[in-house]
């Protein structure tokens, strides 16, 4: 044997020491990575895999191994058909979901929002609980509570809560806004170029992703259940929905369910909102009729409309389960009658496949309020449905919107370099699915604990005012 006692002296040792070196810092960057995201058990556990994974393939390199080029043609055979497995575009394209028929519709009459609008002893709630008799003991429960963001409730934080009913505030104001009158001088557009401008300038305003489909009859709510509109049939006669999506800030939502995830909602319902608004009146002032759908003034599914506008899949959890920011989304829609270019969906099943392994969300509901099991049947409809009133009840009691499957869910991480990379081997193989799982579960915990939050916008702010008195003190 030649050459130095540690460095290896073969091309096949190179090789060997090579991918130890490069699998060393790789984990080192996740865990550099994992520390930035306030993700201490990844940042821990990324360390030790540092130098469980490169040892097998250092220790190899050293000249003193016995059997050395035979021990390092046995780790890169393995190595080899192990990055083979997972990189192969395998898997099943087959779903057990339903794709909802086109005439079907959902009453809103039915979601937890409408139930708790409803006044008890007037002729709606009567009307509503008559024709609903097991509805209303499920309803009881969450009246027994003492309500979204209650001073009461287990999770209040005055700061947080009155930042949140500000902007809620805020969006009851705008609310009314979301129509009105049409410019009678109609252009002439055409549709690739309106809907090419239309898209970068919703992400202008702040979306952080935009699509456009083609309005389907089961993406309107058959009768509508807030406020004045309730009683009555949704009818529009739109052609086209241009759905948006905003990000929810990825370190309020890491706090989940406590007070600064609630607060986090409702700001971010804001800007979804006022980004629908403002083109919605933009179409209307190019002479085409347009409605913005905004939190508490929907006429529309959003999930649905977002979903067949290629903005993602439904999930487990109920919600749109977008590419790169998973569930850590809001939504808002804008329906019109300007011709418009569809963006055209298809079908992404590996987010169900995911789903269907994960479970995460449903283990981690504090209300047991998402199914475990596989899509079951909804009127007809193969689906996973969440137990709405076990979700609300729980948000009653806490004050906050919750948010827990959002926080948990192995899609929600930031939409960096690195996750990006892990979604597209998600997308492109089941075997790497599977890993995935294990290794998120490994990373992050099964059943992560929610982390303390302090916004960091505000954190820079307070240092810089600090920085300012401290400099004006010291001139
Ligand atoms: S937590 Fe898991 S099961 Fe739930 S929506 Fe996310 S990926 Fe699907
Ligand atoms: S918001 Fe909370 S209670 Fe509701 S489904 Fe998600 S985890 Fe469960």
């Amino acid at each position: 044997m030649t050459g130095s006692l540690i460095f290896p002296n073969h091309p096949l040792l190179v090789i060997t020491f090579s991918i130890g070196a490069i699998l060393f810092l790789s984990w080192i960057a996740i865990a550099v990575i994992s520390f930035k995201e306030n993700e201490m058990i990844a940042f821990r556990r990324s360390m030790l895999m540092s130098i469980g994974m490169s040892a097998p393939y250092l220790i190899v390199s050293i000249n003193l191994f016995p059997y050395q080029i035979l021990s390092a043609q046995t780790l890169l055979a393995i190595t080899a058909f192990a990055i083979l497995v997972l990189i192969l575009p395998v898997g099943k394209r087959t779903s057990k979901i339903t794709v909802i028929p086109d005439n079907y519709r959902f009453d809103e009459r039915d979601t937890m929002f409408s139930r708790h609008e409803l006044q008890q002893g007037t002729p709606q709630s009567k009307e509503y609980y008559s024709a609903h008799p097991k509805a209303k003991n499920t309803d009881d429960r969450f009246r027994r509570k003492p309500g979204l963001l209650s001073p009461n409730s287990k999770y209040y934080d005055q700061y947080y809560f009155q930042a949140a009913d500000a902007s809620f505030d805020t969006i009851a104001r705008i609310r009314n806004t979301v129509d009105g009158p049409v410019n009678p001088a109609k252009i002439d557009s055409k549709p690739t170029e309106i809907s090419r401008f239309l898209k970068q300038w919703a992400i202008k305003l702040g979306s952080h992703s935009v699509g456009i489909t083609t309005l389907k009859p089961y993406h309107l709510y058959s009768v509508s259940g807030r406020e004045d509109r309730y009683g009555k049939p949704v009818n529009i006669n739109h052609s086209y929905a241009i759905a948006i999506t905003v990000e929810m800030d990825f370190a309020a939502v890491s706090s989940a369910p406590l007070a600064p995830t609630v607060a986090e909602s409702a700001r971010q319902y804001v800007n979804s909102g006022i980004i629908a608004i403002q083109i919605a009146k933009f179409i209307r002032d190019l002479g085409y009729s347009a409605r913005a759908h905004i939190d508490g003034n929907y006429l529309v599914i959003c999930p649905l409309v977002a979903r067949d506008a290629c903005l993602g899949e439904i999930g487990r959890m109920g919600l749109l389960i977008t590419p790169d920011l998973g569930p850590r989304v809001r939504l808002a829609i804008v329906t019109t009658d300007l011709p418009l270019a569809e963006d055209n969906y298809t079908r992404d099943y590996t987010v169900e496949d995911f789903c269907r392994h994960c479970k995460k969300c449903a283990v981690n509901c504090p209300a047991g309020a998402i199914p475990k099991g596989n899509p079951g049947d909804h009127n007809r409809i193969k689906r996973w449905k969440i137990n709405d009133a076990a979700c609300f009840t729980y948000w009653c009691g806490v004050g906050t919107d919750c948010g827990q499957c959002l926080r948990v869910c192995p899609y929600s991480h930031p939409n960096t370099f690195l996750h990006n990379l892990i979604r597209v081997c998600i997308r492109n193989s089941l075997i790497f699915r599977r890993f995935a799982l294990i290794m998120d579960d490994f990373l992050y915990g099964r059943q992560p604990k929610p982390k303390d939050y302090t916004c960091p916008a505000v954190a820079g702010q307070i240092k810089s005012v600090n920085r300012r008195r401290f400099s004006s003190l010291t001139t």
